[in-house]
């Protein structure tokens, strides 16, 4: 894809209303003036930088206005697939909520039906609001108040120490059972809460929960905890925590902060966070390690204290052999690097053997046992 520049006299027309809208236009020099010829009413006046002839492009349907040039003018062509592959690509809310200012903006238009009923991006964005927009915006008012209400819960999940079986710590997972919908998936509302800046307050729950029952566990028993990339970013989260570990009295080794590769979107903040997180005592571990992308270097570079490898190793080693000599091959680099080793998702005898006899530290999955409420896991024998 490329763009043209064309150029343009004084009094010049660069579309009449009506024409077919091929492409959208931003000004390098010059004004443009936008109007409706029949009455030749001035909509708009643009200049230098402005975009203009997009709106038949998003919805696919001809020129409303005509332009023309109002002094010596340079245009840069932006052809329809620039524009309309990104909005393919973007959050279906953006998407709706551009339909629907499209189709504002057009009903205030003079002489303005909309299209011509063919199937174009705006009946698109139109469906898109019904089927996604509306209902995702439905389900997050619904989050906020789950969240306030205390519907959002926080279930435990124990880690066990491979060798000799006993519990080590927990794993904390939220869940949430909504009136109507039943039982939602953390991943799906996690995802949502993602999205928006819900997840700081989901995270700020489990924290809350996590730290009270930390205070009710043994000594020796941690917690590890997901971290999400929004609270990655956000400079005061782990102030935040590290007051009310304080105030708790707990020691900051006992939280484990669980962070996943593909997160790791900006390398040097990943950097410098698992570096204050060190400062402070927080270890951090590596969730999901295995399915990322990232390389060598960044194993070499961020200094985990922990990595946490994917289920979908232990889900398939006896599927297929190189599974088993990957997580061999784990095992030992941990092993050099001084790197504690988790497996995740160890459902029975078979898997935990393996994962025995190759020296990982500690085991998750529901061989040792399912998320349950803090009061089933206080229970337990540590
Ligand atoms: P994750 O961090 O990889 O958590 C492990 C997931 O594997 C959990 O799913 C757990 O219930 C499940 N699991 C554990 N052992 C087994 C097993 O033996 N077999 C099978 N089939 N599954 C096992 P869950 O609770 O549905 O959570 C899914 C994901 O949602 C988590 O993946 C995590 O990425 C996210 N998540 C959950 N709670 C939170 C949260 O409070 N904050 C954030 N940021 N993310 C969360
Ligand atoms: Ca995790
Ligand atoms: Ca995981």
């Amino acid at each position: 894809m490329s763009y043209h520049t064309k150029k343009y006299q004084p009094g010049e027309i660069i579309f009449h209303g009506g024409d077919t809208s091929n492409c959208a236009y931003i000004i390098e020099e010059g004004q443009v003036e936008i109007f409706v010829e029949s009455n030749q009413t001035i909509i708009d006046i643009l200049s230098e930088g402005e975009l203009f002839g997009e709106m038949g492009v998003l919805d696919q349907s001809p020129r409303s206005t005509s332009a023309r040039a109002l002094t010596p003018l340079t245009l840069l062509e932006v052809k329809t697939e620039q524009i309309t592959n990104r909005l393919a690509e973007s959050d279906p809310i953006v998407k709706a909520l551009v339909g629907v200012l499209l189709k504002r903006f057009r009903s205030m238009l003079p002489n303005q039906g909309l299209s011509d009923g063919k199937s174009n991006l705006l009946d698109q964005v139109t469906s898109v609001i019904e089927q996604t927009g509306f209902s995702k915006f439905k389900l997050e008012s619904e989050l906020r108040s789950a969240i306030n209400q205390g519907e959002v819960q926080t279930v435990f999940q124990p880690i066990s120490d491979i060798q000799s079986s006993r519990i080590a710590g927990f794993e904390a997972l939220s869940r949430w059972s909504h009136p109507e919908r039943g039982f939602i998936s953390p991943v799906e509302f996690i995802a949502l809460a993602e999205e928006t800046d819900l997840i700081i307050e989901v995270g700020d729950l489990v924290f809350n929960r996590a730290i009270e029952m930390l205070a009710k566990l043994p000594e020796h028993v941690f917690i590890n905890i997901n971290v999400s990339s929004k609270q990655l970013d956000d400079d005061q989260f782990l102030n935040r925590i590290l007051k009310k570990v304080n105030a708790s009295n707990i020691n900051p080794k006992r939280l484990k902060l669980e962070i996943t590769e593909t997160m790791v979107v900006d390398f040097n903040l990943a950097k410098k966070w698992i570096e204050k997180c060190r400062k402070i005592g927080f270890p951090v571990c590596a969730d999901d390690f295995g399915t990322g992308h990232s390389g060598m270097e960044q194993l070499v570079e961020l200094d985990f204290d922990v990595l946490k490898v994917d289920q979908v190793f232990i889900r398939n080693m006896f599927e297929n052999n190189r599974y088993q000599s990957i997580l061999k091959t784990i095992a030992d680099m941990a092993q050099s690097l001084n790197t504690q080793l988790v497996a995740e998702g160890i459902e029975n005898e078979k898997e935990y053997a393996v994962l025995k006899a190759l020296n990982f530290d500690f085991g998750q999955g529901y061989y040792f046992g399912k998320p349950m409420s803090k009061d089933d896991a206080l229970k337990l024998n540590f």
